[in-house]
């Protein structure tokens, strides 16, 4: 493959399955002076296994900042080179962002080789609202702070996308329940393209009972979905929450949504998750 001078390639990897790489990343990646990786045995094996024999850098954020003028130098003199993370597209909660300011300051052309990403790959089947989503990255990783956080992501109507360790899914999935409340739809994507891929789909409140109950729920990596903040659809001049608490207080559940849905409008479906959202936490 002819490969462009003084250009740096953003290259997607895998984020499981070997396989799981386009054929131009192999292509480039087998054609480039320099290849930048976050850790250099993981991305060997990923060579390897396409027999590749590229000159591979330690690239990652404890060096890039000592690193970058030297990579910038290379470029500037008619190098390629390629940067690659651990797993799925760099700069997607990974390193390189530095890097790629820095080249596009200078104006020299940086090229996406795309391929795999945790969050898209968990959107596209998760099944939740896709054409507004919020990506969220890691969220704080302790209980205060990640209840702030949360908090500040209620009334959120865009699907939530979070990545999650298996240190603290549990964690984060009890603290979602608290503040957004258990009712919300979710879902929890694991282990992605691998032996044990899993979707559990359900409510905050299931999925953290599913994950409570069962410890190999909890193994693996993570990508937690969160449906956004269901708007109460519009009433008129009714109080639509009001009525279908009053109703809740008197009937069945199912029975208040349907009825309030004749009375208000909007789908019984969203009026009994609304109804689990108003008994289960602070969603308005
Ligand atoms: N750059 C990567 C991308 O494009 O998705 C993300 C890197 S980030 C450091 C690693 C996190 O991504 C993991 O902790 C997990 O939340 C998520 N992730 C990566 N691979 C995954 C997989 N196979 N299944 C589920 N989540 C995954």
């Amino acid at each position: 493959m002819a490969i462009e001078r003084s250009v740096l390639y953003v290259v997607a990897t895998p984020i499981g399955n070997l396989a799981d790489i386009t054929y131009r990343a192999v292509q480039v990646l087998g054609a480039v002076d320099w290849i930048l990786a976050e850790d250099t045995r993981r991305t060997r094996i990923l060579l390897q296994h396409y027999g590749i024999s590229g000159q591979l850098h330690a690239f990652h954020e404890h060096n890039e900042a000592e690193l970058m003028p030297g990579v910038l130098e290379r470029l500037r003199a008619g190098a390629s080179v390629a940067l690659v993370s651990d797993a799925g597209t760099p700069l997607v909660s990974d390193p390189g962002f530095t890097l790629v300011r820095a080249a596009r300051e200078q104006d020299l052309p940086v090229i996406p080789i795309p391929g795999p990403s945790a969050a898209v790959c968990a959107l596209s089947a998760a099944g939740l609202p896709s054409d507004r989503v919020l990506y969220l990255g890691f969220g704080p990783r302790t209980r205060a702070p990640r209840r702030t956080w949360l908090a500040g992501l209620a009334e959120e109507s865009a699907t939530l996308v979070v990545y999650e360790s298996s240190h603290r899914i549990l964690g984060m999935l009890e603290d979602a329940v608290e503040v957004l409340g258990a009712g919300r739809d979710a879902v929890i994507a694991r282990e992605l393209t691998k032996l044990h891929e899993t979707f559990l789909c359900g409510t905050l409140g299931e999925l953290r009972a599913r994950l409570q109950a069962d410890a190999n729920q909890r193994k693996g990596e993570f990508v937690l979905l969160v449906r956004g903040k269901v708007s109460a659809p519009a009433g008129g001049a009714v109080d639509a929450d009001q009525t279908l608490r009053a109703l809740a207080s008197e009937l069945p559940p199912k029975q208040a949504a349907r009825l309030t849905a004749r009375i208000a409008g909007g789908s019984p479906k969203n009026w009994y998750r609304r109804l689990l959202e108003l008994s289960s936490g602070p969603a308005d």
